[in-house]
C-alpha cells in the first residue's frame, strides 16, 4: 500500500526536487501493524547528490538577508499551524503517539520555527577593546558570527517533527544549508517540514532530505568531508559512533537519560503524583526525559504511592488516534519485549510490580515497580518505555544522592516547598536541567537544553543551537585609532 494522501510527497528531496531513490522505506502504522506508507529510500549516490546540492546552495543561504530568512521561517511556522490535524495524524500513526500529544508536538514545532525567526534577528558580535593590552594599541577589532556551511541533521523517531525542527530552524536562521535524515520508522513526518519549507519559499538545495538506514546513510553523512557540522538526537550508542567518525566536524549530541524525580515529604503529594503519572507515561515513556526513578522521602511515601497508583490507573491505553488515549504502543514489538523483560528481571531479583507489566504485541500497560535495587536495569539504564520505579528514601539528601548516581545527566526534578531544598537540588544535581515542582520532561522550546555526562554534547534551544551552528570570526584593523 502506498500513501493515501499525496502530500507530503514520499520521495527524497534533493536540490529542490522530489526524486525517487533506488530503495524503499516501509513505514508501519504502529497501532494497527499495517503498512502506513512506502517512501523512496536513498543509496550512497543520493547522499552525495544531497550534499552537492547543499554545497551549491550555501552561498545563497549565507547571503540571504536575515529578514528574508525570518520570513521563510515564520511562513513555515504558519503552515505547520494550518496543517496541525494532518501532521498530528501522521505522527500518531508513525510513532504510535497519542494524537492529543502529537498535536502538542505540532504546536511546539510552530513555536520552534517562530522562535528561530526571532533569534535570526539577534545574531551579532561585539567590538573588542583592543588597547586593553599593549600589543593591541592602534588596532580596532570586532568579532561576528558566520554560518558553518552544511549541517547534517540526524533525528530520532520519538519527536519526529519537533526534534527535526530544533535542527532545521536554527540551521537556516544562521544561514546554513542542510542534509536531513529522519529516523526510518517516522520518515513521513520529516517530509512534512521539508515540503512546508519548500512552500514557504526556501530556495532549492537549502534543505535536502534522504530516507533510509542510519547505519548506511547516517554514517555517510557523518563521514562526508563537505559537511561542517553534525547535529544528532538519538541513542548513546549511535552518538558515540558518530563522535568516533565525525573527525573535526562540530558535533552536537542529544542523547538519553534515566530521569530521576526526588519528592520531599513537604511536597503536595496529590499534585506530584498527577504530574509524575503523566511524566512517566507520556509518549509511552519513549521520551529522553521520561520520569523513570522516583525517590520519595519515607514520611510521604505511602501517600504518594496511593495517589500515584490512582493516577496511573486513570490513563487510557490503546489506539493513538482516539483523542481520549493517553498511552499508545511502543515503536516496535521488540522494544516492548525488551521493557517487559527488564520488568520481569527486576521482579525475579526482588522488586514488586504494583501495576502493569502486561503486554499485547507492542502495547505495554503503564508499569510501576517498588523495592528495586540500583543495579537493576530498570534503574541503571534508560528504560525508554512505560515503566517507573518508586523508591523510598530516609531523607531528601539521600534521594538527591541516588538521583545523581547515574551515567546520564539530561534533566532531573524535585518536588518541595522548601527553598533550601531547592538550592540543595540545584547544586547537588549534575544535570543539564533541573525542574522544581514539575517533572523532568518539561522543555519549553527556547530554553538551553542538553545533557551532561553521557547525555550529550552541546545545547539546543534556538539561541544556543545557533551558537553551535555558527563560527566566530575575529576582525582586526590596523588603523592607528583604537578609540
Ligand atoms: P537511534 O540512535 O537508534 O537513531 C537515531 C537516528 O540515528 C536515526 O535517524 C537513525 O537512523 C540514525 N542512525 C542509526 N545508526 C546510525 C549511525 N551508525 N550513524 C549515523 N546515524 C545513525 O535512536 P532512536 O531509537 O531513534 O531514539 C531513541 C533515543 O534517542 C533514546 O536513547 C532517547 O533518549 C534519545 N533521545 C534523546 C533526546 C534528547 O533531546 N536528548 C530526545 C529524543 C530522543
Amino acid at each position: 500500500m502506498t500513501a493515501k494522501t499525496s502530500f507530503p510527497p514520499t520521495q527524497l528531496f534533493i536540490d529542490g526536487k522530489w526524486v525517487d531513490g533506488p530503495n524503499k522505506v516501509t513505514v508501519m502504522d504502529k497501532f494497527t501493524g499495517e503498512v502506513a506508507w512506502e517512501l523512496s529510500g536513498a543509496g550512497p549516490e543520493e547522499v552525495n547528490k544531497a550534499v552537492a546540492a547543499a554545497k551549491k546552495a550555501f552561498p545563497i543561504m549565507a547571503k540571504m538577508p536575515i529578514h528574508k530568512r525570518a520570513e521563510i521561517l515564520n511562513k513555515t511556522s504558519q503552515l505547520l499551524a494550518e496543517n496541525r490535524a494532518e501532521i498530528a495524524n501522521c505522527i500518531a500513526r508513525e510513532v504510535g503517539k497519542a494524537v492529543k500529544y502529537a498535536g502538542f508536538e505540532v504546536d511546539r514545532a510552530v513555536d520552534t520555527f517562530r522562535l528561530a525567526a526571532e533569534e535570526a534577528a539577534q545574531i551579532h558580535g561585539e567590538t573588542i577593546p583592543m588597547d586593553a593590552v599593549k600589543s593591541g594599541e592602534g588596532l580596532f577589532g570586532f568579532w561576528h558570527r558566520k554560518p558553518l556551511g552544511i549541517v547534517g541533521a540526524i533525528t530520532p523517531f520519538n519527536f519526529p517533527l519537533n526534534l527535526a525542527a530544533h535542527k532545521i530552524a536554527p540551521a537556516l536562521a544562521a544561514g546554513n544549508t542542510i542534509v536531513l535524515k529522519p529516523a526510518e520508522a517516522t520518515s513521513r513526518t520529516g517530509a512534512w517540514i521539508v515540503a512546508l519549507l519548500e512552500k514557504a519559499g526556501l530556495p532549492a538545495g537549502c534543505i535536502n532530505m534522504v530516507h533510509g538506514k542510519g547505519s548506511v546513510l547516517g554514517d555517510l553523512i557523518v563521514k562526508h568531508p563537505d559537511i561542517a557540522k553534525i547535529t544528532f538526537t538519538g541513542s548513546l550508542e549511535v552518538g558515540l559512533n558518530i563522535l568516533a567518525n565525525a573527525g573535526l566536524k562540530k558535533v552536537t549530541l542529544e542523547l538519553g537519560n534515566s530521569s530521576p524525580v526526588v519528592i520531599a515529604a513537604d511536597a503536595d503529594m496529590k499534585y506530584a503524583a498527577a504530574k509524575a503519572a503523566i511524566g512517566a507515561n507520556y509518549c509511552s515513556g519513549q521520551v529522553c526525559i521520561s520520569t523513570q526513578r522516583i525517590y520519595i522521602e519515607a514520611a510521604g511515601y505511602d501517600t504518594f504511592k496511593k495517589h500515584f497508583l490512582e493516577e496511573v490507573a486513570k490513563l487510557k491505553v490503546g489506539d493513538p488516534l482516539d483523542p481520549e488515549t493517553d498511552v499508545g504502543p511502543l515503536i516496535l514489538e521488540k522494544d516492548a519485549i525488551r521493557v517487559e523483560s527488564w520488568i520481569n528481571e527486576a521482579v525475579e531479583q526482588g522488586a514488586t510490580l504494583l501495576a502493569g507489566g502486561t503486554r499485547v504485541k507492542n502495547l505495554l500497560q503503564p508499569s510501576v515497580l517498588e523495592n528495586t535495587k540500583p543495579t537493576m536495569k530498570v534503574i541503571s539504564q534508560e528504560v525508554f518505555g512505560p515503566a517507573v520505579s518508586l523508591i523510598k528514601v530516609e531523607t531528601f539528601e539521600e534521594g538527591l544522592k541516588l538521583a545523581d548516581d547515574t551515567q546520564y545527566g539530561l534533566q532531573a526534578a524535585v518536588f518541595t516547598r522548601d527553598i533550601e531544598r531547592v538550592f540543595q537540588a540545584i547544586h547537588g544535581l549534575n544535570f543539564g536541567g533541573v525542574v522544581v515542582n514539575d517533572c523532568p520532561h518539561l522543555r519549553p522550546d527556547q530554553i538551553p537544553y542538553g545533557g551532561n555526562r553521557q547525555s550529550g554534547l552541546g545545547r539546543e534551544g534556538l539561541r544556543f543551537a545557533i551558537e553551535e551552528m555558527t563560527s566566530i570570526q575575529t576582525v582586526m584593523f590596523r588603523t592607528g585609532h583604537s578609540r
